[in-house]
């Protein structure tokens, strides 16, 4: 389903009766403009959020907004034992270098981040704890979809491959399934 709110204009929805959007305007968080546009709205994590997809007018900056009950943030347990926020930019990031030099675009890098916070917010949500390594296994999960190269040196950095037989394991592993 597809919605695209528009400021001023009010909206029947289901449970809330009339909303009107003039007073929920998204700006854009690179050059400031007050209105920025809803291209996607689909639901998210299991029908528990809407990820919205916006697109600001003025200059063109695509970004992503959740709407989702208000929890306690999605905590990873690092190796170290220590704790911290869920961080999809770092995904990212982690992602991006092991895409460089390859045909994998920004968008699809930026879903996969999103598909990844998804996976992890269900597994929470079931009881699983959350570790760095839960982590990155959902990341070489979507990731083996996109591109095997990228998928290898991810799992080289994440998975510490010692040397090359491991790498080749893992090649084998990847032509078989
Ligand atoms: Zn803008």
């Amino acid at each position: 389903m597809r919605l695209a709110p528009r400021a001023g204009h009010s909206y029947l929805t289901e449970s809330q009766g009339v909303v009107t959007y003039s007073d929920v305007i998204m700006h854009c968080p690179v050059c400031r403009h007050g209105d920025t546009k809803v291209i996607d709205s689909r639901s998210a994590e299991g029908g528990l959020a809407i990820r919205r997809r916006r697109s600001c007018p003025e200059c063109s900056y695509r970004f992503t907004t959740y709407e989702r009950l208000e929890s306690a943030p999605l905590m990873v347990t690092k190796r170290s034992g220590a704790r911290e926020p869920f961080d999809r930019v770092k995904v990212c990031f982690g992602v991006q270098s092991a895409c460089k030099g390859r045909p994998v675009t920004e968008g699809q890098i930026e879903a996969l981040a999103e598909q990844v916070e998804d996976d992890m917010r269900l597994a929470a949500m079931a009881g699983t704890e959350i570790t760095s390594s839960t982590v990155g296994h959902s990341v070489l999960e979507h990731l083996k979809e996109i591109d095997e190269v990228a998928y290898l040196r991810f799992a080289s950095v994440y998975k510490n491959f010692d040397d090359a037989s491991d790498f080749r394991r893992e090649l084998a592993l990847l032509k078989r399934s």
